[in-house]
């Protein structure tokens, strides 16, 4: 078994498409970045990295490469995913928590974690995601920005 751990936070700007965790959210405000900045999948790439103790997520896909102007970040997942196979570990289990005071994330938990699951072929209810407000408090309670934590632990093959 291995675990990691990733973090990750982004601005949140209007007029910018809110996908987390591969979902389309409706949102006023997004966050922003230079791939499609889904803040909760860059946490769970960048712990899928540190449980393999590789480089992060920036080392994988610099944002100076224009290939990965807009990134969909369910493609870099896949390819973290395919990294973490070719060094002979599958996912035992997932957790992930975003941060926000807005917008509503409840409806979208459920298509989150299955998005999640079948991006890294993991098994049906092995990836978890939960969502928090941190009550007013710091840049997420502001809304000026969103952020996310993930822990991931990695079984051999
Ligand atoms: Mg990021």
């Amino acid at each position: 078994m291995r675990i990691g751990h990733g973090y990750d936070a982004h601005r949140l700007k209007e007029g910018r498409p809110c996908i987390l965790c591969g979902i389309l959210i409706p949102s006023p405000v997004g966050p922003d970045g230079h791939s499609d900045a889904d803040v909760p999948a860059h946490a769970l790439i960048d712990a899928v990295f540190g449980a393999l103790c590789l480089p992060d997520i920036g080392a994988h896909f610099p944002d100076s490469d224009s290939a990965y102007k807009d990134a969909d970040s369910m493609e870099l997942l896949r390819l973290a995913g395919e990294e973490m196979r070719k060094n002979g570990y599958e996912i035992e289990n997932a957790d992930i928590t975003l941060i926000a005071q807005r917008p509503k994330l409840a409806p979208y938990i459920g298509r989150m974690k299955i998005r999640l699951e079948e991006v890294l072929e993991a098994s049906p209810g092995s990836v978890n995601v939960k969502a928090t407000t941190e009550e007013g408090m710091g840049f997420t309670g502001s809304g000026e920005g969103i952020a996310a934590h993930a822990v991931v632990l990695l079984r051999e093959v």
